[in-house]
This record gives C-alpha cells, structure tokens and sequence, in this order.
C-alpha cells in the first residue's frame, strides 16, 4: 500500500507536480541562502556567457532538487536533459546523451550515487575538460578515441553526499544542501497550490496542512490534494480547518504529520526495547521492514524532529517521543 506521508514521488504526483513546479527562482519558496547563491552564480556565468559551474544537491526527498535543476536551467535560458543513475546501465548509454547536449545545456542525472563504476569513469573527463574518452574494439586491435563535447553543466542530486565516491564529489564546483522546509515556507506553497488547483483554503487551513507535511512540500502538495477531496465530497470544496482535521485523522495522520508506521517504529522501540538502544536490523525484523527503507525513509524526519537518536549501539527514543506517544516507561 502507498503510504500518504511518503517523499518520494508516487504515480500519482507526477501529473501535479508538473503544474504545481515553481519554474522561476522567485516562485521557489523558502531555501534563501542556496537561492542567494545560486542568483550570484546564475548571474556571473551568464555575464561570461559560460555554462553555471557543475551544481550538486543534496537533501532529503521530495525538498525540490528536481525542481531547483529546471529553474536554473530556466534562469540561465539553458535546455535540461533529465536522466537518473540506475537509468544511464552502460558508458555508451552516457555518451549517447553526452554527444547530444548542447553548448551551456544542463544535464540533471537524479539519485547520481547510484551510477556504476563504469560509467562514472566517463564522467570524470566529461566534466572536468569537456572530453569523452572512449575505447574502440577488443583485444589488440582496441584503441581510444578522444571527442570534445560542448560546454555543459551536470546537476546531479542524491539523498546524502556520504553516498557519492569522493573523486565525483570534488568534481561539483557548487554543493548544495537542501534543508527540511519550516512551517510559513510549507504555508506559502500550500497557499501557492491551492491557487493553482482553483481551490480556496482557509489560512489556518493551510497552516494545519504545512505542520503535518514532515518538512516536506512534495508532502505538503499530496496532503492538499487528498483533503480537496474531502472537501468537494464532504462540503462545500472550500478547504477549512475542521474538513482538513477530519480528513487527517480518517488518513491516520496525526499532528506531527506520523502516520501508522513511524508510530509502529516509535512504539516498538519503546514497550518491546524498552526505549532502545535497539539495532537497525532487530528493528526492521520486528517491525517486517528492511533495514534500507528504515533508514532512508522512515527515521530522516524521526531523526529531525528529534524523536529518536542514532547510537553507536543503536536506536534509541527520545522523551519527546514518548510525550508525543503518551508512554510512560
Ligand atoms: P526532489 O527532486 O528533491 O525529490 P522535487 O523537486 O521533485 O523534489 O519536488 C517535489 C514537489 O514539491 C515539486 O513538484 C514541487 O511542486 C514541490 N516543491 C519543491 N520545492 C518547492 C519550493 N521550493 N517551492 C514550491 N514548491 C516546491
């Protein structure tokens, strides 16, 4: 089952994150410092008439890495070419995209850290000098050509910079971390969406959905469609705080924006590990989930919100946690 409160991106988000996509730097809300910098960078390469300087983000999902690479491509009057990691299997799949860009066009490769050896080789010269070496034939008769591509810029985005071997990450002239957004940031693009769909939505409304959204706008946009609903079926299709509570509480989302699962994971570390240390893999075994998405998905907003700390020896949970939960250990 699909999970609400999920950030990473689901069928159904893809048709509204295309409207819902701030195109431009001024319709990208929150994230002041990376946007300051980047209208300094934005504005110099484009003075020069250079390509922007190789850009990597980094975050969480669903905090608008993608987006964020469509709007410098849109500031600097530069195509984007979109691709992610799992995506590009062979080093001639790389060249082929590589030999079709055109000058100061950005490549976005998505979740880069999963590029194989391979084909992150190619990459080095690539964005270093703008060259492609490439090896011809096998055995004794192999030899390497040399091709000079146009002048690009790679975005590449990853969840954790840690991922990324460090020969590729010395390569990015800008890095950028993506924070979790703060609640008037979440209010402003609820407000923002709601705009769009054609919806009216009470302040506190929106304020309701931003502290439930984990951080989160790709969260925040999905929560705002879902409660539209509600409000259509339910009432007049104005989107008020009492429809927005009532759709919540029936999506099982609670104040903080936890839903089933982050309060299985918090509760099973607090009655069955008596608040923790407990280990990731005992956790994930007595909750039936692997370690991976445990770590990826679930604890980076438990984690944030201070409701669990990361021990050597393992989890732990917090007394705000246990406040939250009502538990007395
Ligand atoms: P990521 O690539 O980090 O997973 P996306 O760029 O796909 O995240 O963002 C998810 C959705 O959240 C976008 O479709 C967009 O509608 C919304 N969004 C992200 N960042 C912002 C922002 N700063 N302002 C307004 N909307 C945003």
């Amino acid at each position: 089952q699909q999970r609400i409160v999920a950030a990473e991106m689901s069928n159904e988000d893809s048709g509204l994150e295309y409207n819902l996509r701030p195109r431009y730097l001024h319709e990208y809300i929150g994230q002041e410092k990376i946007k300051k910098l980047l209208t300094i960078y934005i504005d110099a390469a484009k003075a020069r008439h250079e390509p922007l300087d190789h850009v990597l983000l980094y975050g969480p999902p669903g905090l608008g890495k993608t987006t964020l690479a469509n709007v410098i491509a849109n500031e600097m009057g530069v195509g984007i070419r979109i691709t992610s990691g799992p995506a590009i299997e062979r080093a001639g799949d790389l060249a082929a995209i590589l030999t079709n860009i055109r000058q100061n066009d950005i490549l976005f490769i998505d979740e880069i850290h999963r590029l194989n050896r391979a084909v992150e080789e190619i990459l080095y010269p690539a964005m270093e000098d703008f060259v492609l070496d490439i090896v011809i034939g096998k055995g004794p008769s192999a030899r390497s050509i040399r091709i000079d591509l146009p002048r690009f810029t790679l975005i590449g985005a990853t969840t954790r910079t840690g991922l990324l071997t460090s020969p590729l990450r010395d390569r990015f002239g800008v890095v950028s971390r993506l924070d979790y957004y703060n609640e008037d940031d979440l209010y402003k693009i609820v407000k923002r969406s709601a705009g769009i769909l054609g919806v009216s939505i009470d302040d506190d409304a929106a304020y309701e959905i931003a502290r439930r959204s984990r951080g989160t706008p790709r969260i925040a946009n999905r929560l705002l469609k879902r409660i539209r609903d509600f409000a259509q079926v339910k009432s007049d299709g104005n989107i008020t705080q009492e429809i927005t509570r009532a759709a919540l509480e029936m999506l099982d989302i609670d104040k903080l924006g936890l839903d089933e699962i982050d309060r299985l994971l918090l509760k099973t570390i607090a009655l069955k590990f008596g608040g923790g240390p407990v280990g990731l893999e005992t956790l994930a075994a007595s909750i039936g989930e692997d370690t991976g998405t445990i770590e990826e998905v679930y604890e980076p907003y438990l984690l944030q919100i201070g409701f669990i700390k990361r021990t050597p020896r393992g989890r732990t949970i917090t007394p705000l946690a246990l406040e939250h939960l009502k538990i007395a250990l």
